[in-house]
């Protein structure tokens, strides 16, 4: 949904995770660039190369504490609301605060939109008042202004996120209201997804407009964003369909096949499972117990004429940096910790026996298959027909195949519990 190329983290606020992620470097020079060479020289003339530098760097920084509290002031609500944020993230359109599920009720939706532009509308006026107490004063003129233009910034930046399109606030209040009104989510969603990519159009044919009749960098910024907005609207509403279909169905449903293998095979023989059609990650089984997981995605890394060398157990994650949940679990609640996991799989298990692997591709592809069937729209606990609430892998020769008591104790000393207990569900959201 977001452009992200990888983010780290910078620290933690009020119990959320901050992150900034790679492409904020490149909004961070654009926007220093700007204020240094073009606006304060523009709104201030009369100063030295280095004072438009400290001011430009001065503005920039506190721009992005402005972005923060905006994003900080939707996490704390959201908190309050009884909504999960699993942290905010910094990248190059703004800020981001990451919630993995939906308000419950239209007010709740609304109050976590509003108070963002609020904060932001607040700040707005705090920086123009404090530029205007400073910008008469000579020696405090250059502070004035970064101050009275960031109370600027902090204007548009409220504007903009008002206009009426998801995921922008003004988008969320307007799904709000429909939601409120009409009281089907599916379709606010839908209505406010679609104003979103009507947004994006309208803001990708100004900012066309603007290359070829004036500021070009200003236009391309704006068809840019233009784009991030179609393109963010058309997936929210993909993955809100995605959360429905998911919600309250066990993780059991969207298990497939998982051969074990051992941890001498060869790279190559696991590439050929994978391409049958089995589960994208599979159990490596060392005498009777479960020793690790390889993906298809790490496979799918390793050069072909590598293959044949490389063993299962030189490429296998280890059993502690995988969280194991049991076969009860919904898929919604996997799916929030897999979007978070850099790439590592889910283990189902119970009682020490494996029901199975999922990795993100596995449920997709299982969404896929439920909407193409049908399936979507059952029941979820009865899927139509009883054997979907079965272990699809629980055979017999599986049972034998998939202990895991070895290693029991050695995810122990990782806070990670070993199968089948409910605290399981609490492990990796850290
Ligand atoms: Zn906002």
């Amino acid at each position: 949904m977001i452009p992200l190329l990888g983010s780290f983290k910078v620290g933690r606020w009020f119990g959320f995770p901050i992150r900034i992620d790679l492409s904020w470097f490149v909004l961070i020079v654009l926007i220093v660039w700007i204020f240094t060479t073009v606006e304060f020289p523009r709104q201030l003339p009369g100063y030295g190369d280095g004072a438009y530098l400290a001011m430009g760097i001065a503005a920039a920084l506190f721009f992005f504490l402005s972005l923060l509290l905006h994003e900080l002031a939707h996490s704390i609500v959201a908190r309050s609301r009884g909504v999960h944020v699993q942290g905010i993230t910094l990248f190059i359109f703004g800020g981001v605060a990451q919630t993995t599920m939906e308000a419950k009720r239209p007010v709740d939706e609304f109050l976590i939109t509003v108070v963002g532009p609020l904060a932001s509308l607040v700040l707005a006026a705090a920086f123009w008042a404090l530029g205007a107490l400073t910008a008469e004063l000579y020696i405090l003129a250059p502070a004035g202004q970064v101050s009275r233009y960031l109370g600027w910034l902090n204007f548009v930046l409220a504007a903009f996120n008002l206009l009426p399109g998801f995921p922008l606030d003004g988008g969320r209040i307007f799904r709000a209201a429909v939601w409120q009104v009409t009281g089907d989510l599916r379709r606010a969603t839908r209505w406010a997804t679609m104003g979103g990519r009507l947004l994006g159009y309208t803001l990708m044919a100004g900012g066309g407009f603007l290359i070829l009749q004036g500021p070009f960098i200003s236009g391309l910024w704006l068809a840019f964003i233009g784009w991030f907005l179609s393109n963010a609207a058309a997936s929210s509403y993909r993955q809100f369909q995605m959360i429905r279909t998911i919600a309250n169905v066990p993780v059991t449903r969207a298990l497939r096949p998982t051969p074990a293998v051992a941890p001498q095979a060869s790279v190559l023989e696991l590439a050929e499972l994978f391409v049958a059609g089995a589960a994208s990650a599979l159990p490596v089984v060392r005498e009777g117990g479960l020793v690790g997981v390889v993906t298809l995605e790490d496979v799918a890394g390793v050069p072909n004429d590598g293959r044949a060398e490389l063993t299962a157990s030189e490429l296998m994650i280890d059993l502690g940096e995988i969280r194991v949940v049991p076969p009860d679990t919904n898929l919604d609640e996997v799916v929030a910790w897999l979007q978070n996991s850099d790439g590592r799989p889910v283990i189902v298990a119970a009682q020490e026996v494996l029901h199975g692997i999922l990795t993100l591709q596995d449920i997709s592809d299982w969404v896929a298959r439920a909407r193409t069937l049908g399936l979507d729209r059952a029941d979820p606990r009865r899927g139509g027909v009883g054997e979907y609430a079965e272990p699809i892998v629980r055979t017999e020769a599986r049972r034998e195949e998939s202990r895991w008591t070895r290693h029991r104790d050695e995810t122990h000393q990782d806070g990670r519990s070993g199968a089948g207990t409910r605290s399981d569900r609490e492990v990796g959201h850290g």
